[in-house]
């Protein structure tokens, strides 16, 4: 319309949008908003992210701004529009401009999307041409992350690459009127990947048609391996109790709870409660294992998918593949990462066959490419808010915004378990999905392989390199190297954060906060500025440093890491502690002595003697040593385990507590044994253990009020932030934060990053910034 004008009465305006503004439809948006305003133009991807030019009536352009960033696709994400004013040409058309490579990559990629309701509606029409298809996607969900080399997100800078688009395909990808309009990874079943069912060890393929076959193997007990976005899973049938064993057995993962995928929120309530805020996590498009208590009596799910836990971590399925598999086989299904015990998510197919060839009885696979391995994130509500306790697919890459920026860019190393990286710039930390504990090869080369992706996809070269005080951390160890090394950072800048300061840095930055506040940080370890193994720390911080201000009075762990691995000689250093004159109650130190008869005196007298016997101000290792106390367990089979366990064992109900002196020097000693004298004296007193459980709990979460009312008075700080895996524990979370708020503090828990080690790299990461 606008053709005929004098050029006068027209106005050209260029616009540049960054933010999350490829691979989610944004350039057809823009394309339909112009058309229908009547303008002329262009719009475009390049490595920043939009660009267009925009001409026409005054008021068509400024209507067409207006409702940029108000009207944008719902996977994106604007953060800014900014405008120049050029000379009006004439154009009259409007076109989609090719994408070019431009010199920075300042463009964000958003993070693999479930299946949206158009596609499944399209998946179960039999007049669709996708009918059926496992990997049917559009503009609006699909796989995104895991598929992208490089940006700009462009099907050739994808692992769709190989695939041509077939004509119909191609006009549907060119046709800005379509849901299909530049969506990269579209595809259909004459041109895109192809199932496959591959017998044992990855090897011929099974006769049959693949999905049908495979939900039966599943219905027949076996376990399939199923490639999935980020890895590949193991599936078993949640209901058998056979085939979760047999899965345990072959994974070597004897008590770890297994994931379970059902076929939506309906299913999910009938195994589990399931609340409002809980049903939003279950169904939203990132698509978390949401850990959920389960309801008393519900059956459907075999006693070995979660042994002696009363939370199950469900989700719904996210790929097509998921919807079509689960809708065959008819009931939940276990869905775990596809690895043998510690090792990462296996994500290669030649990887595939080799390392779980011992596991899976049959391979259902296809040839899409997965390029960066990308576990399940695990997330569960707590008080109607989002908590997450593993932050990978459906999250990662999104950045996230902090109260600091980062002038200089920074690459935080994180620590050791439950490793992440972060690397940030500007407004912008990127915290990396998920690596696993650092201590094998492979979760090393994962570790060292997901920086450089990352620096490439954002375009970061750090300035800055912070990491833990650990020497011994091989993520400590990497940042040496990059500043010693022949690396392209050589003599770049290291800073060590002190593993505590980050978490409560890190509750800070995920609560857009940047203190000074009373921080609490209890976990397992964490290497103190005095070479100690720090672990119960109440420190008062803000993003800058921080200073010790109160922790558990030592004591020693006899055997360094076998006394992580075996809590009852916690037990053994605390009741040593506890009755220092050896006059226990009667009864007692009594069962967890007599189970360890054997190696007790030794390691009494090793921790007495100080021999081989760091000392620990760990509120992890006190819990250890009260569930060891109380029968819970004497050795763990993974990171937590006792800790997990007793937290289960304890009578929500109970409402008592045991007290814990404190000694008000500066800093301020805990007395922990004083809980494990006060939970003795009532087990020789024949007082159950859920009650004992539960009484430890609600002393932990008194004596860290008490902690936090003497600093109040010390400091006049009146804000706590709570962070370290300790916190995972939900009746100790509850307690807590009931208590301070009752104080009258203002309390800041973990949310977007989890409070375990999983948070620490963004701590450490705004700590550098801030320091520096
Ligand atoms: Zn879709
Ligand atoms: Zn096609």
């Amino acid at each position: 319309m606008g053709s005929g004008l004098p050029a006068g009465q027209r106005v050209r305006t260029a616009v540049r949008v960054e933010g999350i503004v490829q691979g989610v439809g944004f350039r057809p948006f823009v394309y339909s908003l112009a058309t229908g305003l009547g303008l002329g133009g262009l719009v475009g991807n390049d490595s920043d992210g939009v660009f267009a030019e925009v001409e026409g009536p005054p008021a068509a352009v400024e209507a067409f701004l207006r409702s940029l960033a108000r009207d944008a696709p719902p996977l994106a994400r604007v953060e800014r529009i900014t405008t120049t004013a050029m000379r009006p040409d004439g154009t009259a058309s409007f076109s989609i401009a090719p994408s070019e490579a431009g010199r920075q990559r300042r463009t964000l990629v958003s993070a693999d999307t479930a299946t949206c309701a158009d596609c499944l509606a399209e998946l179960a029409d039999p007049a669709d041409r996708r009918f059926g298809y496992p990997f049917i996607n559009c503009t609006n969900c699909g796989p995104r992350f895991t598929i992208v080399r490089d940006v700009p997100y462009d099907r050739p800078l994808t692992t769709m690459a190989g695939f041509a688009m077939c004509d119909r395909c191609a006009a549907e990808y060119h046709d800005p009127a379509d849901r299909r309009f530049h969506a990269q990874p579209t595809c259909c079943p004459a041109c895109g990947p192809r199932l496959a069912l591959l017998g044992p060890a990855g090897a011929a393929a099974l006769p049959g048609p693949p999905l049908e076959t495979a939900a039966d193997l599943l219905r027949r007990g076996q376990v399939l391996a199923v490639k999935g976005l980020g890895g590949y899973h193991l599936a078993v049938d949640a209901s058998s109790e056979e085939a979760a064993g047999a899965l345990r057995a072959r994974k070597h993962r004897e008590d770890k709870p297994f994931a379970v995928m059902v076929a939506d929120v309906a299913a999910a309530r009938r195994l589990c409660e399931v609340d409002e805020a809980a049903a939003a996590l279950l169904a939203s498009s990132r698509r978390p294992i949401v850990l959920l208590p389960r309801q008393s009596g519900a059956e459907g799910v075999a006693e070995a998918v979660a042994p002696g836990n009363r939370q199950l971590g469900l989700m719904l399925p996210y790929t097509p593949l998921h919807h079509l598999l689960l809708a065959d086989f008819g009931r939940p299904m276990v869905l775990t990462s596809g690895n043998v015990s510690d090792e990462p998510i296996v994500y290669r197919d030649g990887d595939a066959a080799q390392r779980l060839g011992g596991i899976a009885d049959a391979f259902l696979t296809h040839d899409r490419p997965i390029h960066i391995r990308t576990d399940d994130s695990v997330v569960r509500a707590f008080r109607g808010r989002e908590a997450g306790l593993r932050r990978s697919r459906g999250y990662v890459p999104e950045p996230l915004d902090v109260a600091v920026r980062f002038p200089r860019p920074v690459l935080a190393c994180g620590a050791e378990l439950k490793s992440t990286f972060c690397l940030a710039r500007e407004s912008h930390a990127f915290v990396s999905h998920h690596i696993g504990d650092l201590e094998n090869a492979e979760t090393l080369r994962s570790f060292t392989e997901g920086i450089e992706h990352f620096r490439r996809l954002f375009d970061i070269t750090p300035a800055v390199v912070a990491h833990d005080l650990h020497p011994e951390y091989l993520s400590t160890k990497y940042a040496a190297d990059l500043a010693d090394g022949v690396s392209d950072l050589a003599g770049v800048e290291l800073v060590g954060v002190q593993h505590h300061h980050a978490h409560i840095a890190s509750c800070l930055a995920d609560n857009r906060a940047s203190g000074p506040v009373i921080g609490v940080a209890f976990d397992g370890t964490g290497y103190g500025t005095d070479g100690t193994i720090w672990g119960g720390e109440f420190l008062i911080a803000d993003l800058a440093g921080f200073e010790r201000a109160g922790h558990f009075a030592p004591v020693p762990m006899p055997g360094g890491a076998a006394a992580i691995r075996q809590p009852w000689r916690m037990a053994a250093v605390y009741l040593d502690a506890a009755y220092p004159d050896g006059a226990y109650p009667e009864g007692h130190p009594g069962d967890v002595a007599r189970r360890n008869e054997r190696l007790w005196p030794g390691v009494l007298a090793m921790a007495r003697r100080q021999v081989n016997s760091p000392l620990t101000s760990s509120a992890g290792r006190l819990f250890d040593a009260v569930a060891a106390l109380l029968g819970v367990r004497d050795e763990i089979n993974y990171e937590g385990q006792a800790a997990v366990e007793l937290e289960q064992l304890a009578d929500p109900a109970e409402r008592g507590a045991y007290a814990a002196a404190i000694t008000p020097q500066q800093p301020f000693l805990v007395a922990g044994r004083d809980l494990v004298r006060a939970a003795a004296a009532d087990l020789a007193a024949r007082v159950a253990p859920s009650t004992v459980a539960a009484r430890f709990h609600n002393g932990v979460a008194d004596l860290i009020a008490d902690g936090c009312l003497l600093l109040r008075e010390r400091h006049g700080l009146s804000t706590v932030a709570l962070s370290g895996g300790v916190f995972q524990n939900l009746l100790l979370l509850h307690a807590t934060v009931s208590r301070l708020e009752a104080h009258g503090f203002a309390v800041l828990i973990h949310s977007r990053v989890p409070c375990n080690d999983g948070g620490i790299s963004l701590g450490q990461a705004v700590v550098a910034a801030a320091a520096g």
